[in-house]
């Protein structure tokens, strides 16, 4: 056991501040990496702010992580020292079950183990990314090709996976009518993405302030939501909508942008329940859809996709000590597009 420098919320919704926390020994089967960027995802600080349930205290979080293997168990075979690597949401799964072994180990039917937050194997609290080192299993670690710098890789984690899996699961791609709602850290990574499978991508935002950005991003048409006389203008017109706000949005209206067989896939999670009238789907044989992230294959793919086609995520790069106010500015929609903290000035 060791302990290492981190950034933590000693109890919830309380400002972060620098501590250590402990790391295992490293095992068999493990690898120790040096992290070298921490991205930060809405979900941190819903999670410091226990709007999500119960949480475990001290925490750290982060679970958009990029670093170079500093030191391998006798058991890795996947990993050398000095590879360039990644850690995404969760850090271990059974093993066993059926979604486990289908490689879709963000499904795992016992509960993956959080990156942060959650309960590893050994019985003890994980700690994510926003620390210098991290030790995970190599069966949870991901390649980070050569051609995609650690700082704009690390948002790919997250962000990345959670709209190339579902992108990938509808078939987006040449004669596809993609919409993204909300162009924020997540999607973002859905318009780059999306572009680069070959869908034709409009960004359905609230205004049209971002346009001009969204456009650069890569997509071919840009909405602004609050305008009314967009959902009229855009009825029927899309085989796949991707919504990433968190918010509450009117998923009826959304409902009616879809084209007959058309999937409304929501990989955001607001707080409150929302009502769906059932004939929004049943005119048009249309899907509600929800989308969780990726597996390890999954992750990977992505990662090899993003290498190939030159993407990562927008970034703003901070030091430790602009935690707390990343955090504001993130609740405030005042970041384009991602915060990652650089490690190396985590006491900084
Ligand atoms: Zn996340
Ligand atoms: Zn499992």
């Amino acid at each position: 056991m060791a302990n290492v420098t981190a950034y933590a919320a000693p109890q919830a919704k309380a400002p972060l501040e620098l501590t250590t926390v402990p790391r295992r020994p490293v095992g068999e089967h493990d690898v120790l990496i040096e992290i070298a960027y921490a991205g930060i995802c809405h979900s941190d600080i819903h999670q410091v702010n226990e709007d999500w349930g119960t949480a475990t205290f001290p925490m750290v979080p982060g679970h958009e992580i990029a670093g170079i293997v500093s030191e391998v168990g006798p058991g890795v075979t996947r990993y050398a020292v000095g590879d360039r690597v990644g850690v995404g949401c969760f850090v271990d799964s059974c093993r066993e079950c059926v979604n486990c072994e289908a490689g879709e180990e963000q499904y795992c039917l016992g509960g993956m183990v959080g990156t942060y937050n959650g309960t590893g194997r050994d019985g003890g609290p994980t700690y994510g990314g926003y620390s210098t080192h991290i030790v995970v299993d190599e069966n949870y670690v991901l390649g980070i090709p050569e051609g995609i710098g650690l700082d704009e890789a690390a948002p790919l984690l997250c962000a990345g996976i959670t709209l190339y899996s579902p992108l990938k699961h509808w078939n987006a791609g040449p004669g596809k009518r993609v919409a993204i709602v909300g162009l924020g850290g997540l999607g973002h990574m859905g318009v780059k993405i999306a572009h680069a499978l070959g869908a034709e991508v409009t960004v359905l935002s609230q205004s049209l302030a971002k346009q001009a950005d969204g456009l650069k991003l890569g997509a071919d048409h840009f909405h602004a939501t609050g305008d009314p006389a967009t959902f009229g203008k855009l009825a029927g017109s899309f085989d796949l909508i991707v919504n990433t706000v968190s918010a509450n949005i009117d998923l009826n209206a959304y409902l009616g942008l879809l084209a007959t067989d058309g999937t409304l896939v929501n990989v955001g999670a607001p707080e409150e329940p929302s009502p769906v009238a059932m004939f929004a789907l049943i005119g048009g044989r249309k899907s509600l859809a929800g989308s969780m992230i990726g597996g390890i294959r999954e992750t990977q793919e992505m990662l090899d996709f993003c290498a190939a086609h030159g993407l990562g995520a927008e970034i703003e790069v901070i030091s430790g000590g602009q935690i707390n106010e990343a955090y504001r500015r993130i609740q405030a929609s005042d970041v384009r597009y991602r915060f990652v903290i650089d490690i190396a000035t985590l006491n900084s």
